[in-house]
């Protein structure tokens, strides 16, 4: 058994390579040098490229409330952390209304309309199945869950059993086993939360990034655009499918082609289908969606990969969305993209 897990970095350390190079592809030799940081954030890593920070802002003083804006993003929605908001959410059995942050209340709501127009393929309340498939916080030796096992998670599954209530924020579990993973959008979220900082110091041109989840506000100095890598989606290589030009948006990108262990040559991957209660198995490797918000970016690629090629293209099609699927097929990989996805550069 082989578990190959970029689990908590996902596409990433890669992708911040990818975009210091997709930044010298536009032209960083101009006048104004951006200032860079680095660091860590929910579980993976994020980086901030910013141009022209107001007079009374340092680098260092940009650092620290980047730095303290993820801190906050962290105690509440980690996982990992058993005092976060949401594991203490997580513990709490009963099914009367739980007082929570604005932030939780908010990511949840905008979770469950996720939910609901991916027909369930998103859902929050996949975490007991996440963790029955070891790719949870008690992650254990990988075994194939019996049928029993995926039958008695599942029926702790379904965001129709949360409630979300904005103001006063709270949320109520209508099952008391219910519990939430936020994996999947909270990283998106971490990117809004500091391009909203960065917004109101009055920087207004930049380039957010945590764990591959991008936001970009402006364009870089000579009008150039942020351009943006999308990743080829194999384990074993790291290249660049296509670059993108992203302004005032974000991008986020789903995919099992990082996070997944082998049994016996067969796959798992870490996204779950909560219908079937097991992890994806289809052709569909990759899918990136932009969009005005990173949360409901994030949300979405993940929305559609649980779909698969053909209803996750039919829906993105149907409502709309901008994002690009790349599918495996017998001589390589092929792209489709729907909505308003950016005209890309192909690499190969
Ligand atoms: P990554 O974390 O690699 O960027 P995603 O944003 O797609 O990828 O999030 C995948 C994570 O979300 C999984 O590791 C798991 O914790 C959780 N998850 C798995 N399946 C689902 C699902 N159907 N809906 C919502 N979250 C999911
Ligand atoms: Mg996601």
């Amino acid at each position: 058994m082989k578990r190959f897990s970029g689990l908590l970095t996902g596409v990433n350390g890669f992708l911040i390579q990818l975009l210091c190079m997709a930044f010298v592809l536009s032209g960083c030799g101009s006048s104004s040098e951006p200032v860079r940081i680095q660091g860590r954030a929910i579980g993976t890593t994020y980086s901030v490229i910013a141009y022209g920070l107001p007079k009374n802002i340092s680098a260092e003083d940009l650092h620290k409330g980047v730095e303290q804006v993820v801190a906050e993003v962290n105690s509440v929605m980690s996982l990992f952390k058993y005092d976060s908001e949401l594991s203490r959410f997580n513990a709490y059995r009963k099914n009367d209304w739980f007082s929570v942050s604005k932030e939780l209340a908010g990511v949840v709501h905008t979770a469950k309309a996720v939910n609901q127009i991916t027909e369930g393929a998103f859902d929050i309340t996949v975490a007991p199945l996440v963790n029955l498939w070891g790719f949870g916080p008690d992650k254990r030796p990988e075994i194939i869950p019996t049928e029993a096992e995926i039958k008695e998670a599942q029926a702790n599954v379904g965001s129709d059993k949360i409630e979300v209530r904005l103001d006063p924020p709270a949320l109520k579990k209508l099952k008391p086993g219910i519990t939430l993973d936020l994996a999947a959008i909270a990283k998106g979220y971490c990117v809004d939360a500091v391009s909203n900082w960065l917004k109101n110091r009055g920087i207004s041109s930049f380039m957010v990034e945590i764990g591959g989840e991008i936001r970009t506000a402006g364009t870089k100095p000579g009008n150039l655009p942020w351009r943006i890598a999308v990743e080829k989606p194999v384990s074993m290589e790291r290249s660049v499918q296509a670059l993108i030009s992203l302004s005032g948006k974000a991008m986020a990108t789903s995919g099992d082609y990082r996070n997944y262990y082998e049994i016996d040559g067969k796959r798992y991957s870490h996204i779950i289908d909560p219908g079937t209660g097991r992890p994806i198995s289809h052709t569909l490797v990759s899918v990136s969606v932009v969009d005005e918000t990173c949360t409901r970016a994030d949300a979405f690629a993940t929305g559609l990969t649980v779909l698969g090629p053909e209803k996750g293209i039919a829906l993105a099609k149907e409502c709309n969305l901008s994002a690009f699927f790349i599918v495996k097929t017998p001589d390589g990989l092929s792209e489709i993209a729907t909505g308003d996805f950016p005209q890309h550069e192909k690499m190969n």
